[in-house]
């Protein structure tokens, strides 16, 4: 995955070497996903609870708009949870009570991002293919050979790798390419192991050109999954397009499109995977900038950034990192392509200039002098306390994808906002 490429100039920086890798002892969430392989008839009612589902959100929804109009102020979340009560009779009473409490974070999630600054909208009415997943948030289901579920049945399920840990929720969740899959919340001890040779720290600079430039000359190449699939999606939005609504050959259509997307996504979700598990395996320490994709992702380059999943990719570090022993350090963006590595004078680089080279004599690749600098920015005795802070893999309501960091925004779909319960402060 990694090619080394032939650089001439040599680092001359102390590596900080992290020799002492404290052993963790933490109970974290992670989440177990399997394919499942419902009958007709247990998916029919599978798509039934959806449909129920998706008519309780839009239900309440209307309930939280009136009750707005007349008060001004938003319903708890206990009042919101005891209108699910009687109300549906396919739906698993704490499905429908979990329904509720998605609704009432995906409010307080809006006010929170709004605060923030970034834009957000208020959750909408959803039409019935709009619904993709219910959750057990506690019971109503056993995993033994077959995954039983209450009102539904015991599903056919592919269980590829044992669960390691305690199950505390289920989610089901339907493709839009027809395929069903259980996800399993798991609550398990993560134990550091003490690293056997000493490893060392990385910078890396993460970017379009390249997926990530280290310190080190290292490179990964980005595969630019969407761009290499674009026309093939294209090819398939073009044939739906042209397909009469309502059709049987539109439904066809469709499903062509959703497989083409859920391939693109699946490939990249496996190579994010593949580099972040080799990084955290080769490297005690992994600095990185600390980036806010929503913010970035709007100029003309919105596609290419977004193609590379970057905060997919932090949070996957961040999880990995916690059992491979290694650090994640995400340091302050400001000129890193800017400054000179060597000799800290800033200098202004276009975005078509893609060689550093300094009057001190330093010559590299841009990508390479920022990864430099994160690196630098990264190492205790030359770093700021406001410029440095560790990522880590934190336990929260959607289990792995919760990402927290201690004292910095990554990303606005860090989980880590609703990990505060209680009313909404609006
Ligand atoms: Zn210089």
């Amino acid at each position: 995955m990694i090619e080394r490429e032939r650089v001439h100039w040599k680092p001359t920086l102390k590596l900080f070497i992290k020799l002492n890798v404290k052993i963790l002892n933490v109970k974290t969430i992670r989440t177990y996903k399997y394919r499942i392989c419902p009958s007709r008839k247990q998916e029919a009612n599978l798509q039934l609870s959806l449909l129920e589902s998706g008519e309780l959100w839009n239900s309440l929804l209307e309930y939280v708009k009136e009750y707005h109009k007349t008060t001004g102020k938003f319903p708890s979340r206990y009042a919101l949870i005891k209108l699910t009560k009687g109300k549906s009779t396919k739906l698993y009473s704490q499905t429908a009570q979990n329904t509720a409490d998605r609704l009432y974070k995906a409010i307080k999630r809006t006010f929170v991002l709004r605060r923030r600054g970034l834009k957000a909208g208020f959750p909408r009415f959803r039409p019935p293919e709009r619904i993709k997943s219910i959750a057990y948030p506690q019971f109503g289901f056993r995993l033994e050979d077959k995954l039983a579920l209450s009102k539904i049945g015991r599903i056919q399920i592919r269980k590829h790798r044992e669960i390691n840990g305690k199950i505390k929720t289920l989610s089901i969740k339907r493709m839009p390419s027809g395929k069903w899959y259980a996800l399993f919340a798991v609550e398990t001890k993560v134990t550091a192991p003490t690293i056997q040779c000493p490893k060392t720290s990385v910078g890396m600079d993460l970017g379009i050109t390249y997926f990530a430039y280290l310190s080190d000359g290292g490179i990964i190449e980005n595969p630019r999954h969407f761009r290499k699939a674009e026309n093939k999606l294209k090819r398939t939005h073009r044939t739906l397009s042209k397909k009469r609504k309502g059709s049987r050959n539109r439904k066809k259509a469709k499903l062509k499109v959703a497989r083409a997307h859920e391939k693109v996504a699946n490939s990249r979700r496996d190579f994010l995977h593949k580099s972040s598990h080799m990084l955290v395996n080769s490297y005690s320490l992994v600095a990185m900038e600390n980036f806010e994709t929503q913010k970035m992702s709007r100029g003309f380059l919105a596609k290419s950034i977004l193609d590379c999943s970057w905060a997919e990719f932090a949070r996957m570090l961040a999880y990995k990192a916690e059992e491979a022993g290694c650090e994640i350090v995400l340091v302050n963006p400001a000129r890193t392509t800017q400054e000179c590595s060597q000799c800290g004078s800033v200098k202004k680089k276009s975005l078509a200039e893609r060689w550093h080279s300094c009057a001190c004599g330093a010559s590299m690749h841009r990508d390479l002098n920022a990864a430099m600098n994160i690196l630098n920015r990264s190492c205790k005795s030359n770093c700021k306390r406001s410029e440095r802070s560790s990522l880590r893999a934190t336990a929260g309501t959607a289990g792995s994808q919760a990402c927290e960091k201690e004292a910095s925004t990554l990303s606005a779909n860090g989980a880590s906002i609703f990990n505060e319960a209680g009313n909404l402060a609006l």
